[in-house]
């Protein structure tokens, strides 16, 4: 999204802060990514978590995605926007009673289930509505995502999904609980992933699993790998991620039987890029050591800076032919010292009233928006 005259001046006339959503851009991204699915006859499901705007959500169901959520809310908002029930999972360490029984209500396609003990929990519930329950395993294989510490999820000392030495008595479970039917395997190893030989290795293990499953007489039919595919927050104007590349991985590696599922559960990948957080530079302090830009928006409006040292570029668009002289951090008016978009920021001499847009936010941005210090809600607006 690169922003022309029109932008700018429709941008004069709106609130800020706010998030504004190029919608034809998200459209190309999914469509690019639908057509490289089909290709291989991937099932994908969007996570919801990335990005719940109903705007946003709506043209991704209108591609034909499924959806993955995390909580009895992203259910609840999946359902209600329409997205068929049996197109639905629901992941998440820690699901209550009150999700399960919901999930449960709905129909949904499969819960990815996180330990032995969520296997009895569902048992039980199912049991008392007279249901079988869809069940995925979560395995954690301890691959090594490469990606930021906050943001893996697949390694030994992580919280999600049941270790390997525990297989054993999961296995056992499944056999005795009468309420749950086992449809197959689950993985998500981390967010932000570059090094999509990361992939591979996913692979290897998932090929190792499913034949551990097949073996002790478990039919596998869905081998879901979760998402996790990167975006280039250096290049935000490269905007679409190659989806080819990525699911050809997965072709080539995976050892896919020809009765089996293969499902995706991508978030930033397709929302990442179609957004940007448009800011009011309120003022302007020139310090000894450094000059500082103080912004209308804060870690209250996007999160990922404060919360894994997150690296997005920041663009001063009222100054675009000027060129760069000067070097700024960037922060926002919270009352804390990781409230800073960026550090030695090289940008044009900004001034007061000055519109900044940080780029790369469709993804875990308007979503983690608080109303730390009483904040107001953060604006949204969307171009065709
Ligand atoms: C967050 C999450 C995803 C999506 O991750 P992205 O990095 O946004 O693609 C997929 N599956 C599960 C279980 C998740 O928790």
């Amino acid at each position: 999204m690169s922003f022309s005259d029109k932008d700018i001046a429709q941008f004069a006339n709106l609130d800020t802060p706010f998030y504004y959503y190029d919608l034809t851009l998200l459209q190309k991204t999914l469509d690019a990514c639908a057509l490289a699915a089909k290709m291989s006859n991937f099932h994908v499901h969007y996570a919801m978590k990335a990005n719940f705007n109903p705007t946003i959500v709506s043209r991704i169901k209108a591609v034909g995605f499924g959806a993955d959520a995390v909580s009895g809310g992203e259910v609840g908002q999946a359902v209600e926007l329409g997205f068929p029930a049996n197109n639905i999972v629901f992941a998440g360490v820690g699901k209550s009673d009150k999700e399960i029984n919901y999930a449960l209500d709905q129909d949904i396609f499969c819960f990815n289930v996180e330990s032995i003990q969520e296997l009895e929990v569902i048992n039980e519930l199912a049991a008392k509505k007279g249901k079988t329950a869809s069940v995925a395993i979560r395995i954690n294989p301890n691959v090594d995502a490469h990606t930021h510490a906050n943001i893996t999820t697949g390694l030994d000392e992580n919280k999600f999904g049941i270790n390997s030495w525990d297989l054993p008595a999961c296995a056992d479970a499944l056999r005795r609980l009468p309420n749950l039917q086992f449809v197959g395997i689950h993985f998500h190893i981390g967010s932000q992933i570059t090094n999509l030989d990361v992939y591979k290795n996913l692979c290897v293990r998932v090929n190792e699993f499913a034949t551990w499953f097949e073996e002790r007489g478990f039919t596998v039919k869905v081998l879901n790998v979760g998402g996790g595919l990167g975006i280039d927050y250096h290049n935000p104007d490269q905007q679409i991620p190659d989806f080819g590349k990525y699911f050809k991985i997965f072709n080539d590696f995976l050892e896919r039987k020809p009765s089996q599922e293969v499902h995706f559960e991508l978030g930033r990948a397709l929302v990442g890029q179609c957004s940007s957080l448009i800011s009011k530079v309120l003022f302007v302090k020139n310090g000894k050591k450094k000059n500082f830009i103080i912004l209308d928006a804060g870690m209250t409006e996007l999160m990922r800076p404060a919360l894994y040292q997150a690296y997005h570029q920041i663009q001063n668009i009222s100054r675009p032919n000027t060129p760069i002289a000067l070097n700024y951090d960037v922060v926002g008016p919270i009352c804390e010292s990781t409230d800073c978009f960026g550090k030695e920021v090289e940008l044009p001499e900004t001034f007061r009233n000055d519109l900044i847009a940080i780029r790369s936010t469709g993804a875990y941005g308007e979503v983690m928006s608080s109303h730390y210090n009483l904040r107001e809600n953060v604006h949204v607006a969307f171009s065709e």
